[in-house]
């Protein structure tokens, strides 16, 4: 990945991402992604370095036109060859240029050099056409722009048929992963509960994530297809879902919110939510899947304890001797919000984000929830970690899962 501006952290490299990607799918290894500045002597170097780690290396960026794009004489330097014009890709940016009517400059006129014995890649989205360098022993170079719709476009149309054919019919192979998604237990935990299962093969593989208040199990296996993949994949997940069953909550990009829209549609039912501390995020990540209004009614973010009372019908004594952060409090407004809607079920939120305001007895992320259905009202006390944003993301998780919980048990 070639860029100053990767290394400033001014861009995310998200090209490396989308590229590992493609690859795994064919099945290929990725062993290292690396990135380097604008600089022709150390991109010659890298390229030198990648060659002899890989049979093939893929750079992403400075194939433009400026000062900076060196990326195509660097590997030239590399291997020691010259570069030379292409009349046959002049001819390609003459006729782009000629169609955009614009004026075509010397700078523009660069990127029809290629290094000597290379051949160009088309680029159907932009000006700066990719090279493929076949070398010595069946190593090769692919150098594809930065900008991410140019090089995506180019993966797709040009790398991958080009990787496919060299794989040969016979190697064909596929990476294929399926990811398990676990709410209220911790990384370690997770991990010393399936380690053995972890330990016991190769293919495939499982690694652990977390991140946003969850832990992800990543379960990845190498096959001819991606159904023989997905076959060896079934008996670990069995095995992983038996151990960690109560825990597990949905698949690869299934959100919280999902599973509960899921869930509530299934069962026709209706929600309310009342919120505090979260301000919002429960209303906005259940409203953020199409066709919420088959489940969502309505929403108040009762802030004050004046709004506590005026909309949700709050008592006012339980204010003055629980304080607003506390469980009876919580239960009353999710009682409120119920009523007030008319809806099925009321959630409530109500919790100290921090950074200030936290007492010995109520400390900073201490957040209570309430439940409310026409079989009662629940209260919940839970305690985050974490600065105010993440307190507050982890609240509306853990309400969305109080959710998630009470529809699985009333199903
Ligand atoms: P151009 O013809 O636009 O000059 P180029 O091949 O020279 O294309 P760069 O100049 O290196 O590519 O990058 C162009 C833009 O693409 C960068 O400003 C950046 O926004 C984006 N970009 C470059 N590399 C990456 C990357 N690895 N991930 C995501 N975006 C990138
Ligand atoms: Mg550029």
């Amino acid at each position: 990945m070639v860029g100053t501006e990767l290394l400033l952290g001014e861009v995310i490299d998200t090209n490396s991402a989308f590229l590992a990607q493609r690859l795994a799918e064919l099945g290929v290894d990725v062993y290292y992604v690396a990135r380097v500045g604008d600089n022709r002597q150390r991109i010659a170097k890298l390229v030198q370095e990648a060659c002899q780690r890989a049979d093939l290396v893929i750079t992403a960026g400075g194939l433009g036109p400026t000062a900076d794009d060196l990326t195509k004489e660097a590997v030239a330097d590399a291997f020691g060859l010259e570069m030379e014009l292409r009349k046959e890709v002049l001819a390609v940016l003459e006729e782009r240029f000629r169609l955009l009517e614009t004026c075509m400059s010397d700078n523009n006129r660069r990127q029809a050099y290629l290094p000597k014995g290379a051949q160009a890649l088309p680029n159907p989205k932009g000006t700066a056409p990719g090279v493929l360098l076949e070398l010595a022993e069946g190593k090769a170079v692919i150098m594809l722009p930065g900008v991410p719709v140019e090089l995506e476009a180019m993966m797709d149309d040009s790398v991958v048929p080009y990787i496919k054919q060299r794989l040969g019919e016979n190697e064909a192979a596929t990476i294929y992963s399926r990811v398990l998604r676990f709410y209220g237990l911790g990384e370690s935990s997770i991990d010393s509960l399936v380690q053995e299962i972890m330990e016991a093969g190769t293919n495939p593989t499982i690694a652990p994530y977390a991140g946003g208040g969850e832990v992800r199990l990543r379960i990845t296996a190498k096959a001819a297809s991606e159904t023989e993949a997905a076959r060896l994949i079934e008996p670990v997940e069995e095995q992983l879902l038996n151990k960690l069953g109560p825990y597990f909550y949905g698949h690869g990009d299934e959100q919280m919110e999902m599973v509960v829209a899921r869930l509530l549609l299934s069962q026709g039912k209706t929600v309310a939510v009342a919120e505090s501390c979260t301000g919002g995020l429960i209303s906005n990540r259940l409203t953020n899947i199409p066709g919420s209004s088959g489940y969502y009614l309505q929403g108040a973010i009762t802030y004050s304890n004046a709004a506590k009372e005026s909309v949700l019908g709050v008592d006012p004594k339980l204010l003055a001797e629980y304080g607003a952060v506390s469980e009876p409090v919580a239960k009353a407004m999710a009682a409120g919000v119920r009523q007030w809607a008319g809806a099925d079920l009321g959630i409530s939120v109500t919790g100290i984000a921090g950074p200030g305001g936290g007492t010995e007895v109520k400390p900073v992320g201490l957040v209570f929830f309430g439940l409310s259905h026409a079989g009662g009202t629940k209260g919940y006390r839970r305690q985050f970690a974490g600065d105010r944003l993440q307190i507050k993301d982890r609240a509306a998780l853990a309400a969305l899962n109080i959710l998630r919980q009470h529809l699985l048990e009333s199903k």
